[in-house]
């Protein structure tokens, strides 16, 4: 697909996200990695980047609903895949039949994905989630017995397999916190006491992005990476994704629709939260919070028009922003370069994260359906 009759694109370098897989893997020698391609791949797009990762080693595939999961298996994507966020309900007896690992966090689901393997006729994967510390989803130390057990049984009785037993950190994107070390040692409790109950699971994991680069003793037996696979650094304060061998795989553009000149004191965009400084000249660049550029970037958010760093004047509207050349000139057609690996003088993810006072998973996760995908290095 070519980008230059589009109004706004993201390129998705899919070279890239196979050399980020390759280097993360590196980073792991011990271990599998899990692709994790939840919320479209970060917003890259599940399918394409799925296989990719798979052609580049990825020996697992991770999402967070089963929806997801499903979706994957209708594209004819194979591979081992786990899903993580249920809700009563499932749908658990098509994820089953399709092959794909399920998580469990509590009895209420352990019921459900018995009763839903019982109707199917067949066996279930699951892997058991201990929470360790993080306080979201897993089961809390106290509950992990009756939980272990209960697999167990049904184990024995042939409703399903316990292929997994994993946990989640809360806080591997700050090296040293003491949260690590009390999760590490928590979860390896969880570990005992499940292989004591006689599971004897295919795959032990626990590390996300910051832990697969920072912490070698949480690798276990598979490494869950999201982040870092597309080229972002989970722990900005240690390095730029380049620090740690992996580079931005999207890469944000629009085309500029308009230049005009315009004289001093002109209030710029909804509610005038910038005037101009003096005459000068604007260009209108066409995506806006509808599109995932943050509103919260209004008089912040940097990006690259006719070769230099511009800042968003005013608010970001649903639609569009407006940039102040400050004098110089730009044509309509240009290309503005929101974000990307920075090569070309463009700013970041992370640039726009500072800008709008989040994290650049949300940069580049929040990136709308109506911001077409451009994929190269196929
Ligand atoms: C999203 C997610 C990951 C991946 O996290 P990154 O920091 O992006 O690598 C891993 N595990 C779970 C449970 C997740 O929800």
């Amino acid at each position: 697909m070519d980008s230059t009759a589009m109004r706004a694109w993201a390129r998705i370098d899919l070279a890239a996200l196979r050399a980020n897989v390759e280097a993360l893997r590196a980073r792991a020698p011990g271990a599998g990695l899990m692709a994790v391609v939840k919320s479209d791949a970060y917003g890259h797009g599940m399918v394409p980047c799925a296989r990719a990762a798979i052609e580049a080693g990825a020996t697992w595939l991770g999402t967070a609903t089963p929806q997801e999961a499903l979706e994957l298996r209708a594209a004819g994507v194979g591979a081992r895949a786990l899903c993580w966020l249920w809700t009563p309900g499932g749908p658990w007896r098509e994820a089953i039949e399709a092959d794909i690992d399920v998580s469990v966090s509590g009895m209420w689901a352990l019921r459900e994905v018995v009763a839903a393997a019982r109707a199917a006729g067949r066996h279930a994967r699951v892997h058991l989630k201990a929470d360790t510390g993080l306080g979201r989803n897993g089961a809390q130390p106290a509950d992990w017995p009756e939980l272990v057990a209960a697999a167990r049984a049904a184990e024995a009785e042939g409703a399903l397999q316990v292929t997994g037993l994993w946990s989640h950190f809360a806080c591997a994107d700050e090296p040293g916190h003491p949260s690590i070390a009390a999760q590490l040692a928590s979860y390896r409790e969880a570990l005992a006491h499940a292989e004591r109950a006689g599971l004897r699971p295919e795959v032990r994991h626990m590390a996300n992005s910051p832990a697969t680069l920072t912490l070698p003793e949480s690798h276990f037996d598979l490494v869950r990476t999201g982040v870092a696979m597309y080229g972002i650094s989970p722990v900005p304060q240690l390095g730029a994704p380049a620090d740690f061998g992996l580079r931005p795989v999207m890469t944000l553009g629009a085309r500029i629709a308009l230049v005009k000149a315009v004289p001093g004191g002109h209030g710029i965009s909804y509610g005038h939260k910038y005037t101009t400084p003096g005459a000068t000249t604007l260009a209108l660049v066409p995506v806006g919070y509808a599109d995932g550029i943050p509103r919260h970037a209004s008089g912040t958010g940097p990006v690259l028009v006719a070769g230099k760093w511009r800042t968003v004047a005013g608010r970001v509207a649903m639609d569009q922003f407006v940039v102040d050349l400050g004098g110089d000139s730009a044509e309509v057609g240009d290309e503005a370069l929101l974000f990307g690996p920075g090569d070309r003088g463009e700013p970041t993810a992370e640039d726009w994260a500072l800008a709008a006072d989040t994290i650049s998973y949300e940069i580049i996760t929040r990136i709308g359906t109506r911001v077409p995908r451009v994929y190269v290095g196929k």
